[in-house]
Parts: structure tokens; C-alpha cells; sequence
């Protein structure tokens, strides 16, 4: 139960922040809320717009505040990983709770939706190849949870400089905490072109209701998209109704990101709507939309995000390898090497460019196997006598004619001619693929293993 005080707070900061928003060049129709929001004291996001005087404007670069020059210099080409720790500020009460659960889903969502996972709400989105994890240390090396615990009302009622005694040094953690936020659903007090990143204030703030799968705020806001749309903004992206339909150069005015339709005041709701002589991008987590048509960054999003992660935050993430393209999925079993086989793709998802290699590791040594694949992913264990996992479903093709080996090492490298696939088959954009290797292995008799498998959405 919230406080009357809370909800005067409350009424105050959404007022201010509101105010912070700079106003679209063009409001035609809409409402900066909604009544679900209205009645409870809420707005959708507090972070504010570029406040003029009194900031650090960062030095200038391809994503500065002002301007995006999306290069392909900034294309993904290997896994950066955020670490994240959670810092949940409760009433004295014990109100305002998190359970390490939703924290945990949390995470999940942000990397399902930074990775465009296939099989998940933000599988139509570009993989930034950005993830996502919880702190195992904390930052004098000790081992953690990751998710810190505080009963303190004026803490929860986000005030008294929390951040201060609470901080994570903000230039190595992602800082998330889960409070009454100011009465928004979530902010970010700056993005970090046009504020003060690695300093304590450096954080994200979430409603404690709206964070996690499934959180107890309800529909429409109850699907982590809240924490997604604000780490949006954390790596330096805007609202794509920024500065409404702009003004000519996409790169220049509005979301600075030309890849997203302008948008002339933000969506509420999952209806198709236009502006600005285009449909507008409801589908975008920078825009306002309910959490269940929310779906996708854009390329150019992505680049932009690199780009300041580069510029702005270079010790926030850690490069990690995971070059390749796809996203794994469905583990295997133990081979008679006592390893577990893994299969990984590099090259383009682009069919035209016909530039796949696919790569097994420690699989058995000096076997014969094949890649297989399908349309639909499977997850039968121990199928048909096997030792390993079936990540397929049916129909599945066999890539019979190019009968690979193992070799000394247990490792395969397959590079497919995409213009003569098996079975006829051809990838079309927009398609996705999964597939696995099979390989024979001996345990006293003769039997069969498998890779892990792998999802590839071709462009
Ligand atoms: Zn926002």
C-alpha cells in the first residue's frame, strides 16, 4: 500500500518529470498517459529529455547526444556482457519486494530482447549482441548474488541519494534499482552523451511492480519491458517520438536514428497508428507501447547502443567472444570424451552474401557426422538410442551428401553452399533455420551424440 505522501511525492515528480520531456514539434492528437497510469499516480518513463545549461555535454563521437553516424565499423561482431546488480529498496513496511525470481527473469528478458532470441516475445528484433548477467562478485571480490536488499522507506521512495552508499562502481555494474521510481515506471537520470556516467547517480531505476515476467502491476506493463525500454536509454538511445516528425536529416533531429519512423507524440496501446507520413514504430522499445507489442531494436539502434557503449561506458562491458552468428539453444549430453559437443556459426545471416561456416567443437574424435536442420526446433532426449539430444523437429533435412569427419582434434568446420541446399531447400529473408550436428560415438558399442542446437534468422 502506498502512502498518502508517497502519492503527493509522486504526483510532484511525474509533474517534474513530464516538464523535463521536451515537447514533440507536433502534437496532433494523444495523451502523455493513460488512465491505467492516471489512476496510479504513474507515468510511463521519467527520463528526462536534454535539460539545457547545466550538464556535461560529452565529447562529440558517432553517437553523441546529438547525432548518430551508424557505421558498419559498429556492426556486432562478438558478445559484449553487462554485468547487473540489483538493489531492491523496500518500505520499512516490507512493501515495494522483488523476489530473486523476478530479478532472475529480469535478466532473461533483457537478453531474450538485446539478442532477438527465437522462440521468444523479442525474437523480431535485432541481436545487438549485447548480454546481460548478474554479478557473481561484488566489487571487492567476493562472491554474490547479485541482488542487494534495503528496508528504508525514504530509500524506496527514491530519495536520500540512495545511490551514494549503494552504488556498484558504475563504470564496471549496470546499477538496477527497484523502488516507487519517482513515480514513473522506470527513468534513467541521464543518457550518458549528456550526463556523468561511472558517477554514483549513474544508474537505472525501476518501479519495483513493473520488473520481471509476469510482475504485480498486471497488464499492460507487466512483461520487463519497462527495465528493456530503460536500458535502451542507459546505452544512450532516445524516445523514437523524440522531437516528433524532427526536422529533415533523421541522423540529426528527432531519435537521431533514421531506421525508426518519426513518430509525432508517443503510442499507448498495440493499435496501429501513423504520423509524421508514416506508420508510426510501435513495435520499438523506445517507444511508449503496451510490453506485449513491443518487439525490436533497430539496426541503427544497435549500432548506436555499440557506439556508445564504446564512447561512453568502456569498462561496462566485457567482449566475450560468441562471434558468431545464431543463438544456441537445447544443450546436449556428455559424448565419450566426458564434453559436450557445441556447434557455432560465423559469416553473414544475410542468404545473398551465401557465407555460412559452421564450427563443432569437442565433439568425438575421428567420427563421421552430418548437419542436420529443420524449421522447427525439438527437444527429444536419448531419440531413437542416441546419447545425445534431438534439438530438431520435423520435417528435418539432412545434409546427407556433405559427410563430414571429426577429425583428431573432434572438431568440424562446414561451410554449405546456400545456392544448393539439400532437398531442394532454399532460405528466404525472414526465415528462420535451426541446426545440429549429429555425430556417431562409440561407448562399448556403437551409438550417436549430438551438438547443442543453433537458431539462425536470415536476412
Ligand atoms: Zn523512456
Amino acid at each position: 500500500m502506498r502512502s498518502l505522501l508517497t502519492l503527493f511525492l509522486t504526483g510532484l515528480c511525474a509533474a517534474t518529470a513530464l516538464a523535463q520531456q521536451a515537447p514533440p514539434t507536433s502534437r496532433t492528437s494523444g495523451s502523455l498517459t493513460t488512465p491505467f497510469l492516471a489512476s496510479r499516480g504513474l507515468v510511463r518513463c521519467g527520463t528526462p529529455e536534454m535539460v539545457s545549461g547545466g550538464w556535461n555535454f560529452n565529447p562529440p563521437s558517432d553517437c553523441s547526444y546529438n547525432s548518430t553516424n551508424p557505421t558498419a565499423a559498429y556492426e556486432p561482431d562478438e558478445i559484449w556482457e553487462i554485468t547487473v546488480v540489483f538493489h531492491i529498496l523496500r518500505d520499512s513496511n516490507g512493501s515495494g519486494n522483488v523476489t530473486d525470481a523476478r530479478c532472475h527473469s529480469q535478466i532473461d528478458i533483457l537478453n531474450e530482447d538485446f539478442q532477438a532470441m527465437a522462440g521468444t516475445l523479442g525474437a523480431p528484433g535485432y541481436d545487438t549482441m549485447v548480454q546481460f548477467k548478474l554479478a557473481t562478485l561484488d566489487p571487492s571480490g567476493n562472491a554474490t548474488t547479485g541482488i542487494n536488499r534495503h528496508l528504508n522507506s525514504t530509500w524506496h521512495n527514491d530519495g536520500g541519494g540512495y545511490y551514494n552508499s549503494l552504488a556498484w562502481d558504475p563504470h564496471n555494474y549496470l546499477n538496477i534499482y527497484c523502488n516507487e521510481a519517482s513515480g514513473a515506471l522506470g527513468y534513467v537520470p541521464y543518457l550518458p552523451q549528456n550526463g556523468s556516467p561511472g558517477s554514483n547517480s549513474d544508474r537505472v531505476v525501476a518501479y519495483w511492480a513493473a520488473v520481471g515476467r509476469n510482475a504485480p502491476i498486471g497488464p499492460p506493463y507487466n512483461q520487463g519491458r519497462t527495465v528493456t525500454h530503460e536500458v535502451g536509454h542507459y546505452l544512450g538511445l532516445h524516445h523514437t517520438f523524440n522531437g516528433g516528425c524532427g526536422s529533415g536529416n533523421c541522423y540529426t533531429s528527432g531519435d537521431r536514428i533514421c531506421d525508426t519512423n518519426p513518430e509525432a507524440n508517443p503510442n499507448f496501446s498495440c493499435g496501429n497508428s501513423s504520423s509524421c507520413g508514416n506508420s508510426d514504430p510501435i513495435s520499438n522499445y523506445m517507444d511508449y507501447t503496451d510490453d506485449v507489442c513491443m518487439n525490436r531494436y533497430t539496426l541503427e539502434q544497435t549500432r548506436r547502443i555499440r557506439c556508445t557503449l564504446q564512447h561512453y561506458r568502456p569498462n561496462l562491458a566485457e567482449p566475450i567472444g560468441g562471434g558468431g552468428l545464431g543463438t544456441s539453444y537445447c544443450q546436449s549430453n556428455l559424448n565419450s570424451r566426458g564434453l559436450m559437443a557445441t556447434l557455432t556459426v560465423a559469416g553473414s545471416a544475410t542468404v545473398s552474401d551465401n557465407d555460412l561456416t559452421f564450427t563443432v567443437d569437442d565433439a568425438a574424435l575421428n567420427q563421421f557426422g552430418y548437419l542436420l536442420m529443420s524449421v522447427n526446433q525439438g527437444n527429444v532426449n536419448n531419440f531413437g538410442g542416441s546419447m545425445g539430444v534431438l534439438c530438431l523437429g520435423s520435417p528435418m533435412i539432412r545434409f546427407s551428401s556433405n559427410v563430414l569427419n571429426t577429425g583428431s582434434a573432434g572438431t568440424v568446420d562446414f561451410s554449405p553452399n546456400l545456392n544448393n541446399l539439400p532437398q531442394g531447400t532454399v532460405f528466404a529473408p525472414g526465415d528462420t533455420w535451426n541446426f545440429q550436428l549429429w555425430y556417431r560415438d562409440v561407448v562399448l558399442n556403437p551409438t550417436s551424440n549430438t551438438t547443442d542446437g543453433i537458431s539462425i534468422s536470415f536476412q
